[in-house]
């Protein structure tokens, strides 16, 4: 057992099944035993409870010192004026790359003979940036009337209004980290979604900027789809796909479409990177329908925590947690509901922790 400490993780569980699946993956990773120094904090509801605040300063400073998060899921109530701690998180620490990787896992039922594919979301710009107008404000009206005066656009009195800035520098970032990831991960190719036929200066940008830098990387096959064909596409022949670079909105639904593909939200992990900092989360909500009943499936998250392991550095210990998941999924006795079993949360946690150290130390 390695008693040093190598490594400082900030560990917030948040909403819901959060909790549960945070300690199934702390769980698993100790078992891994690459020597993580775990500081639990606080945001989403859990935060206003207890803090009076759902992103406390404490929690965001200390990401800031520690540079690296693991998070569970954070409800966000809607229409209720609470802006998105998810959206806020990834702003304020300028994660500006999502990566959602959905494969097939072994024993899980799928309707595909081949699935493997990776969400490169940009993650800061575009209809998710926070920028809206509630209907009947003062500021709506403003923004309605500088609309009319502008371009002679007629806004009904009763709309609300969400704005869709894509800029050249946002893009930039999020097209050269597509097309670097898929060099450095050996993907076969990088297809970027848009509709930018009809959303000119903004997707317009996102394509255009793609187009331009994709010659940088003669050595990465790329294409372009307009979003509600790949819609189409994708159900029908994933196979066809790999590496799919996407602005925010549908990065976001198209992750989701994926892990439909691959059994359930139940089983994709992902990772916030930016230049300074990085968060890994599953691609999952606070499931608040079974959220205390010990039916999560902990394996989005505890796949999250292997990204994070290999973002540590911690390669080897990495694929063992990956791996570890694959050969319970694969033995099929341990599964959470949603997978057609009858384990608990922690049940699965024990099993592919059980795994991991006995690969990390031989059989106990
Ligand atoms: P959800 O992902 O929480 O749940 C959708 C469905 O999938 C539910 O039936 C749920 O039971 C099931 N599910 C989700 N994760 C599961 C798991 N690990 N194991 C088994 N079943 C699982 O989506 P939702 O209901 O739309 O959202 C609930 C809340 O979560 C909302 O407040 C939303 O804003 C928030 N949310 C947070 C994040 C995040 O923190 N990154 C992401 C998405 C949604």
């Amino acid at each position: 057992m390695v008693c040093h400490v190598s490594h400082r993780v900030i560990l917030i569980p948040g909403d819901g099944i959060g909790p549960e699946v945070a300690e199934a993956t702390r769980l698993v990773l100790d078992a891994a035993d690459v020597g993580i120094e775990w500081e639990r904090r606080d945001a989403g509801i859990t935060a206003l409870e207890s803090h009076g605040d759902l992103l406390p300063d404490d929690t965001l400073g200390s990401i800031k010192q520690a540079r690296v998060a693991l998070k569970g899921p954070i409800t966000t109530p809607v229409g209720t004026g609470f802006r998105s701690i998810n959206v806020a998180l990834r702003q304020e620490l300028d994660l500006f790359a999502a990566v959602r990787p959905a494969r097939a896992l072994p024993g899980v039922p799928i309707r595909h003979a081949v699935v493997d594919l990776v969400v490169v979301r940009e993650n800061t710009e575009d209809l998710y940036q926070g920028i809206e107008y509630e209907r009947g404000s003062v500021e709506a009206a403003a923004l309605r009337g500088e609309l009319e005066a502008l371009g002679g656009f007629r806004v009904r009195e009763d709309a609300g209004m969400t704005v869709k800035p894509i800029s050249v520098s946002g893009t930039k970032r999020i097209v050269r980290f597509a097309f670097e990831y898929a060099r450095a991960n050996r993907r076969r190719r990088v297809t970027v979604g848009h509709k930018a036929n009809v959303m000119r200066y903004s997707d317009g940008i996102f394509l255009a900027t793609a187009r331009q830098l994709a010659s940088e990387f003669p050595e990465v096959p790329w294409d372009e789809v307009q979003i509600d064909h790949l819609s189409s596409q994708l159900p029908r022949d994933p196979g066809d796909f790999d590496v799919l670079l996407l602005p925010n909105l549908y990065g976001d639904i198209v992750s989701d479409l994926c892990a439909g593909l691959v059994g359930g939200l139940g089983l994709i992990p992902g990772a916030n990177i930016g230049w300074e900092y990085a968060m890994f989360e599953p691609v999952h909500g606070s499931a608040p329908d079974i959220a205390g009943q010990g039916k999560a499936n902990p394996i989005a998250m505890i796949l999250s925590g292997a990204m994070l392991l290999r973002h540590l550095g911690e390669r080897g210990a990495a694929e063992n947690v990956e791996r570890a998941v694959d050969e319970v999924l694969r033995r099929g006795r341990t599964r959470t509901p949603d997978l057609g079993g009858t384990a608990s949360t922690m049940q699965v946690a024990d099993a592919i922790a059980a795994t991991v150290s006995e690969w990390e130390h031989g059989p106990s």
